[in-house]
C-alpha cells in the first residue's frame, strides 16, 4: 500500500526546525487520532464506529499472540491504545506539535481532490515536521531485521494517484540515536478503499488498511503474508512475533 524507495533526491525541502511545543504526557497511552473534517467516513456509521473500534481492540489484543516471550508480553501489556474520531481538522499549531504517544490520521477523498492535490499532501508533510528521510525495520530473519530508508515526499508524488494505494503511514524517524524525531502521520484514501472489490466488505478493508498504514507508523517495513504484506490482500490480517517485537521497541521509544 505504500512503498518505501527510490534513489533520486526530492525538490521539497523538510521544515524547519519544529516548533516549541507544551510537553504532553501520555504515559503508555497510545492515541490514534482520525481526522475526518470532511465527514467522509462519518455518513457510514459502521465504517467509523466498528472500524476504528477494532482497530483499537486489534493493537491491544497483540500481546495475547500465543508464543511471545514473558517480557515482550508483559512489556506489551503495559500499553493501551486508544482510537478517537474527529470531525475537524487540528489547528496549525496542533498539527506541528503531536506528542511521541500521538499518531494522526487523515482522510481524504482522492478523486474529489483537484490536481494539485499531491502538492497538498507535501504541505501536509510539511505541516507535521516530517524528515525528507526517515526509517523503518526489515525483518530478514525469525532474530534478525534492518533498518531500510524511506522518502516520504518522493513516495508521495511517485504514489498519491495510483488506485492501488489505499494508503501511506510514514513514522519518525525513531532509530537515530543522536537525532531522533518522533513526528509521525498516516493518511486513508477512502474512495479508493470503498471502490477496491473484493469478497469482504468496505469496513474489513478500511480497518485493514488502517492496521497497515498504524505498521509503518510503528516504524515497520513490508512482509509479505502479513498485515504489512505490500499489496492489501484479503486474510493477510497477522503480524510475526518479530514485527510484535518492533512495535514494542517503538512503543517503549516513544514512551
Ligand atoms: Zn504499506
Amino acid at each position: 500500500m505504500c512503498k518505501t524507495t527510490r534513489s533520486h533526491s526530492s525538490p521539497h525541502k523538510p521544515s524547519d526546525i519544529p516548533p516549541n511545543c507544551p510537553v504532553e504526557n501520555d504515559g503508555k497511552n497510545v492515541r490514534i487520532i482520525v481526522f475526518d473534517p470532511k465527514g467522509l467516513i462519518d455518513s457510514n456509521s459502521d465504517l467509523k464506529h466498528d472500524a476504528l473500534e477494532e482497530v483499537g481492540t486489534f493493537y491491544n489484543g497483540l500481546q495475547n499472540t500465543p508464543g511471545l516471550q514473558p517480557a515482550l508480553k508483559q512489556s506489551l501489556s503495559e500499553f493501551t491504545f486508544h482510537v478517537e474520531y474527529r470531525h475537524s481538522n487540528p489547528s496549525q499549531t496542533e498539527k506541528g506539535c503531536f506528542g511521541k504517544m500521538k499518531f494522526p490520521f487523515y482522510i481524504f477523498n482522492y478523486d474529489a481532490l483537484p490536481d494539485s492535490s499531491a502538492n497538498e499532501m507535501t504541505a501536509l508533510l510539511h505541516d507535521h515536521y516530517i524528515p525528507e528521510e526517515t526509517k523503518v525495520w526489515k525483518i530478514t530473519g525469525p532474530d534478525t531485521r534492518e533498518t531500510a530508508p524511506v522518502h516520504p515526499y518522493e513516495d508521495f508524488e511517485k504514489d498519491w494517484e495510483k488506485d492501488s494505494v489505499l494508503g501511506f503511514g510514514i513514522p519518525g524517524k525513531y532509530t537515530d540515536l543522536k537525532q531522533p524525531t518522533f513526528r509521525k502521520i498516516g493518511i486513508i484514501k477512502i474512495d479508493a478503499i470503498l471502490k477496491s472489490s473484493g469478497v469482504i466488505g468496505p469496513e474489513q478493508r478500511f480497518t485493514g488498511v488502517l492496521k497497515h498504514e498504524l505498521g509503518h507508523m510503528l516504524a515497520l517495513a513490508h512482509l509479505d503474508n502479513t498485515i504489512m504484506n505490500e499489496k492489501y490482500v484479503e486474510g493477510f490480517n497477522q503480524f510475526t512475533i518479530p514485527q510484535i517485537d518492533v512495535i514494542n521497541e517503538t512503543l517503549k521509544r516513544l514512551a
